[in-house]
């Protein structure tokens, strides 16, 4: 039985509906067995897919949740994390779904080995692709430990050329730097 339908309004925590039956789309999460909404906003049922979701009218755009796959842009980079732009979360149909937020990578999570130095795993400009650790109000902690998560694009810090992939570093065809990075497996070669 679903205790809502579309249309309904709900806030956080309103019973939606058990998992035999649904499964928690945007704006729902899942407790025991049950599907609650997590946010402010307008019950959609979708009886084919099987996803009780809920559309926030307050909140805007879907909130990233620990899993999320998202590409960004690096802004800075400080000692000890890196300030990423957010721009897209890979949605469940891999379809890019517009989120602008900000979020970090702390230096302890760039990487699955030890890390000394953040400059050699990122610079600003670099596109990234990361992992949601956790998304808490405004701050959305991201990782890049993973051979898919990574800097999937990025520009030469001396002239902004593109740089080429050669082995484990990276080559500047315009000026010949060398620069290194945290590079996913597929650097300049995957889908975002
Ligand atoms: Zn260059």
């Amino acid at each position: 039985m679903v205790d809502v339908k579309t249309g309904d309004f709900v806030v956080p925590g309103d019973f939606l509906a058990t998992v035999e039956e649904f499964v928690p789309g945007d704006g729902a999460y899942e407790e025991n067995g049950r599907i609650y909404s997590s946010c402010v906003g307008v019950v959609l049922v979708d009886a084919r897919t099987k996803h009780v979701s809920v559309f926030s009218r307050v909140l805007g755009p879907p909130i990233p949740k620990r899993g999320d796959v998202v590409i960004g842009q690096v802004e800075e980079v400080r000692d000890q994390f890196a300030n990423v732009f957010i721009e897209a979360l890979r949605g469940r149909e891999d379809r890019e779904l517009p989120i602008p937020n900000y979020g970090t990578v702390h230096i302890s999570q760039t990487h699955t080995g030890y890390v000394k130095d953040l400059s050699k795993q990122f610079k600003p400009g670099d596109i990234i692709r990361a992992k949601v650790l956790s998304a808490r109000k405004d701050i959305v902690q991201l990782t890049t430990a993973g051979e898919d998560l990574g800097v999937i694009v990025a520009r030469c810090s001396r002239c902004r050329e593109l740089l080429e992939l050669e082995r484990t570093k990276l080559h500047c065809p315009g000026c010949g730097n060398v620069e290194f990075r945290k590079l996913v497996r597929d650097y300049r070669r995957g889908t975002l």
